[in-house]
């Protein structure tokens, strides 16, 4: 299946959040207020405000007391999506696919308030969020419009490392074969793309996913 793909290489993320910033910035998202938790993570899950967060989470190793584990975290705009198959079976066009794989949700989901429980439950990563501003059911939509003009989604644009990343599939995949095949060199061995036939957001880790992020 062809189509747009995100490429997020989690050994080149410094965690610097510009994603995250450009994300609520072309968005015109508020800020979440948010304790301090003892995390620099902020805030503490992605919400109605906040479509890709950037998780922050410390594990020690054999090596070090403490380890960063830092994971940019968005919808994965499934080939197969799990919240649309339960939508679809409320109402129908309430989310629908473009023709370059995004998963969007149109302004049907401002009828299922009611369901909207059910419905995040149903995605594998509890992605989406009910906003109180829009009334609706909300989560990132791959940035379709920038990407119907030319351009890069916001995220993308932003990162300055070459973590996050973004492109026809041939080219993700190939690009995510070499980084992948680096990391092993760099680490051991250690190194796996996740749910590669599954989803559009593509992540290549070094350890096991539970310490990247709560397992949903
Ligand atoms: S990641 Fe979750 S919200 Fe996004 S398309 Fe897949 S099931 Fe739906
Ligand atoms: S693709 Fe657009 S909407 Fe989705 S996380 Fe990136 S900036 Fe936000
Ligand atoms: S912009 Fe890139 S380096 Fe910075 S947090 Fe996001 S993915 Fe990581």
């Amino acid at each position: 299946m062809a189509g747009k793909f995100f490429f997020i290489d989690t050994t080149r993320c410094t965690a610097c959040r510009g994603c995250q910033i450009a994300c609520k910035q072309y968005k015109k998202h508020s800020v979440t207020k948010t304790k301090q938790y003892g995390s620099y993570q902020n805030p503490l899950d992605l919400d109605g405000n906040t479509f890709r967060l950037v998780r922050f989470s410390e594990h020690p190793s054999k090596q070090n007391s403490m380890v960063w584990y830092f994971f940019t975290e968005a919808c994965r705009h499934c080939l197969k999506p799990a919240c649309k198959k339960k939508v679809d079976q409320i109402t129908k066009d309430a989310i629908i696919v473009n023709d370059f794989g995004a998963v969007l949700y149109t302004d049907k989901m401002k009828e299922l308030e009611k369901s909207s429980k059910a419905i995040k439950q149903s995605c594998p990563w509890s992605i989406p969020n009910w906003s109180k501003e829009e009334k609706k059911m909300v989560k990132c939509n791959m940035c379709y419009d920038r990407v119907e003009a030319g351009l890069l989604p916001a995220c993308a644009k932003a990162c300055p490392t070459g973590a996050l990343n973004f492109g026809e599939e041939a080219e993700i995949k190939k690009l995510a074969k070499e980084r992948l095949a680096a990391a092993k060199k760099k680490f051991g061995g250690r190194g796996e793309i996740l749910d590669i036939e599954d989803v559009r957001a593509l992540y290549l880790i070094t350890d096991v996913q539970a310490k990247y992020r709560p397992v949903a």
